[in-house]
């Protein structure tokens, strides 16, 4: 089916699609979510696991009162009521990096419900109406070897690492998200990033997507338009950019509304995203919440957090993101254009960061959303992974600032950075790139722009001023790009007057 695929246009014009989506954020807490193991990233294998965390028989477990706490304070953050009383479920089902064979999540009981994210799509405000979210563990990592394609199949054997087994997990689950449209691609990206942004903000996890500290799971359907009624969805899983949270949306759009259109019907069930052609292949058959026969946790106490508590967190919260926009377009002086294009570019914390590291704000938005946007765009990575840091842009322009460089000798500097050859300063040593001013080259390199384009020497000798960009271009060739440009026209001037 994938190879009739409806185009885009087409689909927004006969189907009305709802999207779903479920983030899953790894808390940043020391210790896991039931046990006193560390969670540090990277230990060998099997070296961060006690009784509890794998399972052995009469382990007992105790809840993480930093996860609760950082649960709290997301849930509060997303608008939800948080609960005076939840427990925990276990969700029964078997797989070999679970070696309880159930993950202890929570069912019925989440510890938060019932809340929104305002998310800004292209100027314009559109709610995401959250559902919940719950407090669960993650599971172990399972290394398949000897297949072509690190997948289990065609593996001859599998290794498994239990030292992420028992992190904690705050799970974030969307209402559907109706009305979205042709927007339903964009919408999804910028709830993820935005989300991530807020996480960020409230300190609770590294909210990397590319090491999998957020992950996120995209439900996506098609209903006939103006039928009202939601159609079958799919799952998309571990999703694990915001680019490929759009196109994993606008791809199923598309495949959805061929096999629609063929007459078939959709099949429940998860899907795969593939990073190279931005598609998505059938996964395993979506299993119903009854399949997981979920029941309360019984070596569990109940979580049940005073309201004094939960106001003592509130006021902790950092702020209103959609209140921070605004006073940093008022700080920055940017137009509704720039700020748009800012935010939609994931730039709005990179860009306050090389503020606050001195640089102008027009300047950090002219570096982040050209020629840095471009490298990423190119690499297929995101912006923050683009291998330049907001300190390094801000040491850049300053650089530019003190004319030591200009903006063309400035990407050979990015060149650099992202090549890791050191600051910006030992850069511009390095590979010789500071603009030269010194009278004595710039008058030989003039000298003889004039002596080998003798007919406009002539035009600007006539009083034709304009005609100087050919000899400064000339200049500008002969050195490199590194002569300073204002003082190569006075001496062209001078010399011609
Ligand atoms: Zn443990
Ligand atoms: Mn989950």
């Amino acid at each position: 089916m994938a190879d009739t695929l409806i185009d885009f246009d087409e689909v927004v014009a006969t189907y009305d699609p709802a999207l779903g989506l479920e983030v899953h954020v790894e808390l940043n807490t020391n210790t896991k979510m039931f046990c006193g193991c560390p969670t540090t990233f990277g230990g060998e294998p099997n070296t961060q696991v006690c009784p509890t965390c794998l399972g052995l028989p009469g382990a007992m477990p105790v809840v993480n009162a930093k996860a609760v706490e950082a649960a709290i304070r997301i849930g509060l953050a997303l608008n939800c009521d948080i609960a005076e009383w939840c427990r925990f479920a276990r969700k029964n089902y078997f797989y070999p990096d679970m070696p309880k064979n159930f993950q202890t999540s929570q069912y019925d009981e989440p510890i938060c419900f019932e809340g929104y994210l305002d998310v800004d799509v292209e100027g314009e405000t559109f709610r995401v109406e959250i559902e919940r979210a719950h407090m669960e563990e993650d599971t172990g990592k399972s290394t398949h070897i000897g297949g072509a394609t690190g997948r289990i199949q065609g593996a001859d054997h599998s290794l498994v690492d239990y030292n992420r087994a028992g992190i904690p997990l705050i799970e974030i689950v969307t209402k559907p998200i109706l009305g979205a449209g042709e927007k339903a691609p964009l919408v999804a990206r910028a709830y993820v990033a935005q989300l991530r942004d807020l996480i960020v903000a409230l300190g609770v996890s590294d909210a990397r997507m590319d090491q999998g500290s957020i992950r996120a799971d995209v439900n996506l359907s098609l209903s006939p338009k103006g039928s009202g009624v939601l159609g079958t969805r799919t799952e998309t899983k571990n999703v694990n950019s915001l680019r490929s949270v759009e196109r994993a949306v606008r791809f199923e759009m598309s495949r959805h509304a061929a096999v629609l259109d063929a007459g078939g019907s959709i099949l429940q069930e998860t899907r795969h995203f593939h990073e190279a052609d931005g598609t998505t292949s059938s996964g395993r058959p979506k299993s119903d919440a009854e399949d997981y026969r979920y029941f309360p946790e019984p070596d569990l106490v109940p979580v049940a957090p005073s309201r004094e508590w939960v106001e003592e967190l509130r006021g902790t919260l950092p702020e209103n993101p959609t209140a921070k926009r605004a006073r940093l377009q008022e700080e920055w002086g940017f137009s509704d254009l720039e700020m748009r294009d800012t935010v939609g570019a994931g730039a709005l914390s990179l860009v306050e960061e090389t503020v606050a590291a001195g640089a102008s704000p027009q300047s950090a938005r002219k570096w982040w959303l050209s020629d840095l946007a471009r490298r990423a765009n190119d690499a297929g990575v995101e912006l923050a992974e683009v291998g330049v840091t907001p300190e390094q842009v801000a040491g850049v322009q300053r650089l530019v600032d003190a004319k030591t460089i200009n903006d063309k000798l400035a990407r050979q500097v990015f060149d650099g950075l992202i090549a890791g050859e050191g600051t910006p300063e030992e850069i511009v040593a390095a590979r010789g790139l500071a603009v030269v001013s010194d009278d004595g080259a710039l008058s030989a390199a003039v000298d003889k722009a004039i002596e080998t384009n003798p007919d406009v020497a002539d035009k600007i000798r006539d009083g034709k001023v304009a005609a100087a960009g050919a000899l400064i271009g000339a200049v500008m060739k002969e050195m490199r790009g590194q002569a300073d440009a204002g003082r190569v026209r006075e001496l062209i001037l001078e010399k011609l007057a």
